[in-house]
């Protein structure tokens, strides 16, 4: 029996796993989601002594039914090697009070090479599995991070254009620097001159444009997505929360079956919602904790239920949570209301026509699981000085966004269970941020403060960083938002 995962927005729309991967976004603008959830043993006292592969296995091979064993071990192979700086791939570490699960290993140094270092295996396999020729064409909104992390999946790999958009003032000069020096003949970049909602919209209409996809298959290309409205995405994204429990407990630091809290630094919802979806098979979670930045529109959501994103756009120091359509709710809602699709398109509805929408009858049971907070900008530097100072140990200003959250929800609840701080970029990709926090120093380049930080952390420079300031910049367009088509049928020759 293979698992049925359904457009959030027609229940008539379902699709096998890897097809769901190949597709990106349905058709009618929802989000491919899982209705059940497959039994997975989660026996700790052999989890803890597995490797973060061996956990991947495990959990892929439940999520992603259509897959053969052999086609799973050949992506994980591909996607969970040296290309990682830790062979843990995620270690847990233990600060003052807390667990930070460092999820900034891979190439790009941020949390998203955890699950696009594994897709391009996967939609690769998925097209030679259904027999698919056409080029496979990946449209990428990125409000930072997304997008550097899957050009790095998919530079050259056969078969594949990527094209990514991002936010021209909306990025640190560190993440602007790694997706313009790109190599890659397949890989393009656009900055444009909006904010991350205007990328994402803009990219969905680009999915849900049946002309445009009609042109696409005569050219004999299809889209997919590198976003978290993939599921391929949040389905290795589920493997570390497992994984970081298995380390709890080999460690002793909790027996088996104990509560463990996580407190996930949020944007799009798709790291927290791969959270939810670990509990779902089992793994005991206490609270999901939400945290936002100054754009604090999903703490609002979870306490007063309305969705609204009628408010101004924060450009803060958590670039990467700088949104305000958050596409993953879109999930928890379509669970909140029993996996209801008609319910839940019109919610969607009222949200683009209206700016808006209030959940009224849903699952409280699934809603108490969540906790949300938000930290302003002055919150998130006195954190990374807090934490520096109790444990010497620098956070990069989104980690830090959760780590003042889990502060603020511990002075409001004293929860006293263990709780593990989604940790999802390295310092050295905010330097400036990070230095000035712990030191005051205001004038530093992003360079300088590099040298800096490495003389505070006692961390040596990550080869993501290591020579960027000297690399050749090799894209340098511009486009307007209203522009992004116009640059995707140039690239592509329509
Ligand atoms: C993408 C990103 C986030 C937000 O994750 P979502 O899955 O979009 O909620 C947080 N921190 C960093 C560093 C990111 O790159």
């Amino acid at each position: 029996m293979t698992l049925v995962y359904q457009s959030t927005r027609d229940a008539k729309n379902t699709v096998s796993a890897s097809q769901a991967i190949l597709q990106g976004l349905a058709t009618d603008g929802g989000l491919f989601t899982p209705l059940t959830y497959p039994k997975v043993d989660l026996d700790f006292e052999t989890l803890k002594n597995a490797s973060y592969q061996e956990v991947a296995k495990l959990i892929l091979s439940a999520f992603l039914d259509d897959f053969t064993e052999e086609e799973l071990d050949y992506c994980i192979e591909q996607a969970y090697d040296s290309k990682f700086d830790d062979e843990r791939i995620a270690p847990l570490v233990k600060l003052d009070g807390q667990y930070n699960l460092e999820l900034f290993h891979g190439s790009t140094i941020a949390f998203k090479d955890m699950a696009l270092s594994i897709l391009p295996h996967f939609i690769t396999t998925a097209a030679k599995k259904h027999g698919l020729e056409n080029k496979i064409v990946i449209l990428t909104a990125t409000s930072g991070d997304t997008g550097k992390a899957a050009m790095a999946g998919f530079a050259d790999v056969v078969g594949t254009e990527i094209i990514v958009f991002y936010p021209k003032d909306g990025v640190s000069k560190v993440q602007e620097l790694q997706m313009t020096t790109q190599t890659g003949a397949n890989t393009h970049v656009v900055a444009i001159d909006g904010n991350f909602d205007d990328a994402q919209t803009n990219v969905k209409h680009m999915f849900n444009d049946p002309a445009l996809r009609q042109r696409l298959a005569e050219h004999k290309m299809q889209f997919s997505s590198a976003n978290s409205m993939n599921i391929g995405r949040l389905v290795p994204q589920i493997v570390y929360y497992i994984y970081a429990y298995a380390q709890l407990v080999k460690t002793g630091q909790i027996a088996a079956g104990d509560e463990v809290n996580f407190t996930v630094p949020t944007g799009n919802f798709g790291n927290i919602l791969a959270a939810y979806y670990a509990k779902q098979i089992g793994l005991p979670v206490g609270k999901l904790i939400c945290a936002s930045n100054e754009n604090n529109v999903l703490t609002d959501f979870f306490r007063t239920q309305v969705y609204d994103k009628k408010r101004s756009f924060k450009v803060t120091s958590s670039p990467s949570m700088d949104i305000l359509v958050s596409s993953n709710l879109e999930r928890l809602i379509f669970h909140l209301l029993g996996n209801d699709a008609e319910k839940t398109a019109d919610l969607m509805q009222a949200l683009n026509q209206l700016g808006q929408y209030e959940l009224t009858d849903f699952d409280q049971e699934i809603l108490e699981l969540f906790a949300a907070e938000y930290a302003t900008e002055a919150e998130t530097s006195a954190e990374i000085k807090r934490v520096y100072d109790a444990s010497h140990y620098i956070e990069d200003p989104h980690t830090a966004v959760a780590s003042a959250v889990y502060q603020k929800y511990l002075r409001e609840t004293g929860d006293q269970r263990p709780t593990v701080i989604a940790s999802t970029a390295s310092p050295y990709k905010f330097p400036r941020v990070a230095v000035q926090a712990v030191t005051g120093a205001s004038d530093l380049t992003d360079f300088e403060a590099l040298v800096k930080l490495q003389e505070l952390s006692g961390v040596s420079l990550p080869t993501a960083v290591d020579g960027l300031e000297t690399a050749p910049v090799l894209h340098k367009t511009q486009a307007k938002a209203d522009q992004m088509q116009a640059a995707v049928e140039n690239y592509l020759g329509l």
